[in-house]
């Protein structure tokens, strides 16, 4: 993964984030599709599925409630959907596309539309987060200002998380990535998910814990205590799906904030009521919609949108070959001819700006799966590729 972007929830590298240090058993596999509702152990939690969007940004205002900061939209606010990438690298065209389809589909539906840069990880330079906002203007796509740093949010992350630890929903985890690795492969246990393993500890067995991880310069990962182990959610592509909810970190084991809880605890404070990122993301969402209702957050709209997959049907990277917006303009890909083609991706024709792009988009159009692409191909310029010059 170490030369893949890692754009955030945009590009689908979430799970290169959330990986199996967290235990939060973010499954690689984009097949996940729309599972069967089984309705086991859904505990207490109930239905899922998010109300109209007034009632969720007027949940969203009185829900956060304290923890919402003194800027929180309210008022005449009706909702946003967001992008929100991890300013790691510049943008493929699975990231470009996954953007394009969170502005499009915010745009129809007459929400705001938020950028936020998921900037905590170490990799994370404002450099590369520059270049991908130029990549987007260049598109078309206009975001509500201000851009959210997550860097600029530890003050509201630290309330949010004193808050659980206070409501005693908080728990110290002692496990080494290997122990996750071993636990995650074990038969009969959705892929990743954690097992509880450091729930119910003594006083000594976590002193012996502690220990441990102290040995190792690090400290003990805040796990949340959670009370289902499923959860069914609503997606408005893809319909009901239901997966696995375990003890979702909260805070890593190197003092980090997790990818879950800054997410949905962002998606919270911006009152976002939609959400469009990639489908690797989908099995994720059961424990974000947990999460949401932990911390008093309303569930937004999730709308999971097909990847883009090279010629040997894996999920495009960078390694790929030139499918950055920098490389293909050296082949004589101006924007609007990215626009085309990723419009053709999705079966338009004669896009050639943003605004068009959202005009045909119907979610008919995101049904039909994955964007096969031989980045290859792309070499041959534009003329060549959209009009066979
Ligand atoms: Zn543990």
């Amino acid at each position: 993964m170490a030369d893949t972007v890692s754009a955030g929830e945009g590009s689908g590298a979430g799970d290169a984030r959330s990986g199996s240090l967290e235990g939060t058993g973010v499954v690689s596999s984009v097949s996940a599709g729309a599972g069967s509702l089984t309705g086991a152990g859904l505990g207490s939690i109930g239905d899922a599925s998010s109300g109209s969007l007034m009632e969720s940004a007027s949940g969203a205002a009185g829900g956060v409630g304290s923890l919402a900061s003194e800027g929180a939209r309210s008022g005449d606010f009706i909702g946003a959907g967001r992008y929100a990438p991890s300013p790691t690298g510049d943008f493929h065209l699975g990231n470009l596309r996954t953007a394009l389809l969170a502005w499009a589909l915010a745009r129809n539906a007459g929400l705001g539309f938020i950028m936020r840069m998921e900037d905590l990880d170490e990799r994370s330079r404002p450099e590369h987060g520059e270049h991908q906002l130029a990549d987007l203007a260049a598109l078309g796509i206009e975001w509500d200002e201000p851009i959210v740093y997550q860097s600029e949010q530890l003050t509201q992350y630290d309330a949010a998380f004193a808050e659980l630890e206070a409501r005693g929903l908080l728990y110290e985890c002692y496990c080494t990535r290997k122990d996750l690795a071993q636990v995650a492969s074990a038969p009969h246990r959705p892929p990743g998910s954690y097992p509880g393993t450091c729930r119910d500890l003594t006083a000594a067995e976590r002193e012996a814990g502690r220990a441990k991880l102290a040995g190792m310069q690090r400290g003990p990962a805040l796990r949340l205590r959670t009370d289902v182990t499923e959860l069914a959610v609503v997606d408005e592509i893809l319909g009901e799906y239901t997966g696995a909810v375990d003890d979702v970190v909260i805070k890593r084991g190197d003092g980090v904030y997790s990818y879950n809880f800054v997410a949905v605890f962002d998606d919270g404070q911006e009152c976002i009521t939609q959400v469009v990122r990639g489908d690797d993301l989908l099995p994720s969402t059961p424990r974000q919609v947990y999460l949401q209702r932990v911390l008093g957050i309303p569930t937004p709209k999730y709308f999971h949108v097909p990847m883009v997959f090279n010629a040997e049907g894996v999920r495009l990277a960078k390694r790929d070959g030139a499918v950055t917006m920098r490389d293909l303009a050296k082949f004589g890909w101006e924007p609007a001819d990215i626009l085309e083609l990723l419009g053709r991706s999705l079966g338009m024709r004669g896009v050639r700006t943003a605004t068009e792009f959202a005009e045909a988009l119907t979610l008919e159009r995101l049904r039909q799966g994955p964007w096969l692409l031989d980045p290859v191909s792309l070499a041959a310029g534009p003329g060549a590729v959209l009009r066979g010059q």
